[in-house]
């Protein structure tokens, strides 16, 4: 029988916790996981990311207008908690000249910012948005991706589609480069991201690794339309601003 890591569910010849140091931020990380991310998707970075973060948690749910510490998050006063999701009502960090990002940034002079993140595919984060009203109603912010997703594994079928690993990454820059948090550790989160990628590759290579998934990886020219419900799953909900969908 194959043990698993509890901290951080590869498998324990695999385990990362070892390599992971956990980065100290004033902004608080929620990230909410469908659990089908959690069942089916071993690429999920998401919990990863956790890891990564000293100041961030990890629910699974789909719905969570009664999830006891996610709705106690959102109502402590003292916290100013936005959702990342892109679109046109959405503050864009990455954006000088977006007027909201000053009243935005006096806010936070008082309060902590808390940021919640859709831990799922982009139809299943739409799904979990239409069962959490509560979420739906959190002021919304977004980034411009300064760099189009790593994946070759989980083909992106849009450029702006971006792993958990890569989006955290890209809102940290825009949150440094604002001035509103820190970046001590910049490279961890993408390193990661790259082994993580390259492991996999490996285990596809090698049934005897137990490999995440059977028979090698096609070149992404090679590949067919993502269709039906695997190729659902392989949209991630960060999207670039053109890729937005309309408001949920
Ligand atoms: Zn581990």
């Amino acid at each position: 029988m194959r043990i698993t890591c509890y901290r951080c569910f590869w498998p324990q010849p695999l385990c990362w916790c070892g390599s992971i140091t956990p980065m100290a931020t004033r902004t608080r990380f929620v990230f909410l996981m469908h659990p089908k991310e959690f069942k089916y998707e071993k690429a999920a970075t998401g919990r990863l990311t956790h890891l990564c973060l000293q100041n961030s948690e990890l629910h699974m749910g789909i719905g969570f207008d009664d999830h006891e510490p996610v709705q106690s998050l959102i109502n402590d006063p003292a916290n100013f908690p936005v959702l990342l999701y892109p679109g046109r009502e959405a503050i864009n960090l990455s954006d000088p000249a977006d007027a909201r990002i000053a009243p935005f940034a006096a806010e936070l002079q008082t309060r902590r910012l808390v940021v919640f993140l859709l831990d799922a595919t982009w139809a299943l984060g739409r799904k979990m948005l239409r069962l959490s009203p509560s979420l739906q109603r959190l002021p919304r912010i977004m980034f411009t991706p300064t760099a189009p997703s790593r994946y070759i594994i989980k083909q992106q079928p849009h450029a702006g589609c971006l792993s958990t690993l890569e989006a955290t990454h890209e809102l940290l820059l825009s949150l440094a480069r604002s001035g509103l948090d820190g970046y001590p550790l910049p490279a961890q989160l993408i390193a990661l991201f790259h082994r993580m990628q390259d492991l996999q590759l490996k285990c596809a290579a090698d049934p005897a690794m137990g490999g995440y998934r059977r028979g090698t990886y096609k070149p992404p020219s090679e590949r067919t339309a993502p269709q039906g419900h695997s190729g659902r799953r392989r949209t991630n909900v960060f999207q670039a601003p053109d890729r937005s969908a309309d408001p949920v």
